[in-house]
């Protein structure tokens, strides 16, 4: 495996970074998960243009300019001869000293790394997955907006252990209101008499690319999507309910907090968009080389 480390490639046991480094030290910084499906990178743009806006929003220089990160991250993947991966975009705060002040860091870090991906055993995709509301409370947005994608996942990391200690793989998170918000690392989608619905931006979620490419499939099919304030009943009450992410793609839910979703196994809705999303992962995408 090859890893870009600021400016340089390096095998995998040689990536190193200074342990002064704040994005070390505190979670200081951004990233992004891209797929390369078959030689493709799918919705790079969309990736790099929220990877470019999360650091603007934590005032983080970015150390490449757009097109010479569109390179550098074409030729990781070139180096790894992966047709089919997940790529890993970081950008740290930089060395500085034991203070908090950023601007007193050097450059910003810069980190690539493509790996194969390691999604949910594939049978969840059959079955379905059952999923449960934790107590640990999404990020209010005027704290740390959960719109940056940031490296401090403590929150997200929080929310996943109480799913694991209570033996499902995901966790809904509720804003601070109550409202439902997302999952530790997807966001969640409920279909209900015949309408799409997901949590709206401004509930404190991330504008997840796979959300956009699965409303704006749906819509394309006709088919009404409401952005809106979903509370934990919305989710029991609804036919359907799926979560989406870059690395989960589409997953059926069939249990919410120990409610049946439906007839308890993926529905036709979420099936039909989980085939149209496998499609178009074949046909769009930056090639590679
Ligand atoms: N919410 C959170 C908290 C996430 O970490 C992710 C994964 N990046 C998502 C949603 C899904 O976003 P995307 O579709 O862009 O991967």
């Amino acid at each position: 495996m090859q890893v870009y480390v600021n400016g340089e490639f390096c095998e995998k046991e040689d990536a190193r970074i200074s342990v002064f480094d704040h994005g070390v030290l505190y979670g200081d910084g951004v990233f992004e998960g891209i797929r390369v499906y078959a030689g493709r990178i799918f919705k790079f743009d969309e990736h790099l243009e929220r990877l470019y806006e999360s650091a603007k929003s934590i005032d983080l220089a970015v150390p490449l300019p757009l097109d010479r990160m569109r390179e550098a991250i074409r030729e990781t993947v070139r180096r790894n001869r992966l047709p089919d991966a997940y790529i890993r975009v970081l950008i740290t705060r930089g060395v500085g000293n034991l203070g908090l002040n950023p601007y007193q860091c050097e450059k910003s870090g810069l980190i690539i790394i493509v790996d194969k991906i390691a999604l949910y055993p594939p049978e969840l995709y059959d079955r379905g997955l059952e999923v449960i509301t934790v107590a640990t409370q999404r990020n209010l947005p005027e704290a740390v907006n959960p719109r940056i994608k940031s490296l401090n996942y403590l929150n997200n990391i929080l929310a996943k252990i109480e799913a694991i200690n209570a033996g499902v793989e995901e966790a809904i998170m509720l804003n601070s209101f109550g409202f439902v918000s997302e999952c530790a690392g997807d966001n969640i989608f409920a279909v209900r008499k015949g309408m799409i619905l997901t949590p709206s931006i401004s509930m404190g979620v991330l504008e997840g690319i796979t959300r956009n490419v699965v409303i704006e499939m749906a819509r394309g099919k006709g088919i009404e999507v409401k952005q809106l304030v979903m509370t934990r009943h919305d989710l029991f009450i609804a036919e359907e309910c799926f979560l989406t992410g870059t690395a989960a793609e589409i997953i059926p839910v069939v249990k919410v907090d120990g409610r049946q979703i439906g007839e308890g196994k993926p529905g036709t809705l979420t099936r039909e968009l989980m085939e149209d999303y496998h499609r178009l992962t074949r046909e769009e995408g930056v090639p590679v080389e």
